[in-house]
């Protein structure tokens, strides 16, 4: 598709890629190397270059709001989060009862996916059918997810490589990342909060969601929290209490799915009294997904690793001018010039989907 003329071929990766593909080039663990990749896959000859952190921004807005929907109407509680296909996979074929706990939001892949054919091709004047998406991604799991949803008839993506895909792919074409010099992403879906980047690693897509959702219970608060340190960390599971509005916000993130059966058989008997359930199918979040560099892991602990990593990401979202998720700037616009209102008519058509029971997989 890169060769392809007829084609306009756009990238983005998520945010755990950037904490991990240094290492494929001998770079330490724990290098930040966002700059990098936008120079390689310009050099790669992508048309357009973005950032899927901008549309975990997206996922945010999304999602906070259907949270804050669901606990001032009365909607079904607690609500787990949907961006990690194996987790939904998991509970398609083993908890198929607890489906309306699933937030209909599309992950940030299939976000990307959906804003760049239906929105960016009104601001390039491409048409949706000639652009070409293609997503850098942490792990397997997510090829498949890519056939998970269409917007109007159109796959949101049409091609889906892992972080060690990407090292081999430069290398293929004489990229050096160690040797290259950092370049921005394109505008409008190159801009992200702090909020975004976090969501690669365990907790943080908990605590991005929790910077809005709490912001919008309680907008006259005189300080709305920005960093929630009970949700991060490398335990399996993890729970905090938080006192919003006048009412209370019981949280838990789970990482590595053997952690969680007994949470959701709580909930399908209604014994477990939260509002916000996170799940990761990897230990230690999408920084220690399938697909990113293994070489680390011969000289190192995992742990260690997925510290460094995570430390990347916590790092850079420091020292963003933008932290939480409703200041983006790109994204302000692009609701009100195109989506409307999250969780709206539109913000439906887009960014959210449905789920199925499916059967499961009997060995004869
Ligand atoms: S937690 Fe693992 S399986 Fe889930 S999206 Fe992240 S890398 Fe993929």
């Amino acid at each position: 598709m890169l060769a392809n003329p007829h084609k306009y071929v756009v990238a983005g990766y998520a945010p755990s890629v950037r904490a991990a593909l240094a290492e494929a080039f001998d770079m330490p663990v724990g290098t930040n190397c966002q700059g990098r990749i936008n120079t390689a896959l310009r050099y790669l000859g992508f048309d357009k270059v973005f950032d899927v952190n901008c549309s975990a921004d997206f996922t945010i807005m999304e999602e906070a709001n259907e949270l804050v929907e669901r606990i001032r109407n009365g909607g079904v509680l607690p609500m787990f989060t949907s961006c990690c296909p194996g987790w939904i996979t998991h509970i398609q074929k083993n908890y198929p009862q607890l489906l309306p706990n699933l937030s209909s939001c599309k992950s940030p892949q299939q976000m990307f996916g959906a804003l760049v054919k239906h929105i960016f091709s009104k601001l390039s004047g491409v048409a949706p059918e000639d652009i070409f998406v293609v997503t850098i991604m942490p792990c397997t799991a997510k090829k498949g997810e890519k056939r998970r949803t269409f917007t109007e008839g159109l796959a949101d993506v049409d091609a889906v490589i892992t972080t060690r895909e990407l090292a081999a792919l430069c290398k293929e074409n004489g990229i050096l990342l160690n040797e290259l010099s950092d370049s921005e992403p394109d505008k409008p879906f190159g801009e992200y909060t702090g909020a975004g980047m976090i969501f690669g690693a365990t907790g943080g897509v908990m605590e991005a969601a929790l910077r809005t959702a709490v912001n919008i219970l309680d907008p006259d608060a005189p300080f709305s929290p920005l960093e929630f340190v009970q949700v991060r960390g490398l335990d399996g599971v993890k729970s905090a209490v938080y006192s919003v509005g006048g009412k209370k916000l019981n949280v838990a993130v789970v990482n590595g799915l053997a952690n969680v059966n007994k949470l959701c058989e709580a909930v399908a008997r209604g014994e477990a009294d939260y509002q916000f359930i996170e799940v990761m199918t990897c230990p230690g979040g999408c920084v220690m997904g399938g697909g990113q560099p293994i070489r680390a892991t011969i000289v190192k602990h995992k742990a260690e690793i997925a510290a460094a990593r995570a430390n990347v990401l916590y790092s850079a979202d420091r020292v963003m001018p933008n932290r939480r998720s409703h200041n983006n700037a790109s994204l302000v616009k692009l609701y009100s010039d195109y989506i409307g209102e999250p969780c709206g008519e539109e913000a439906h058509k887009l960014l959210h989907t449905h789920y199925r029971a499916t059967p499961k997989y009997v060995k004869e």
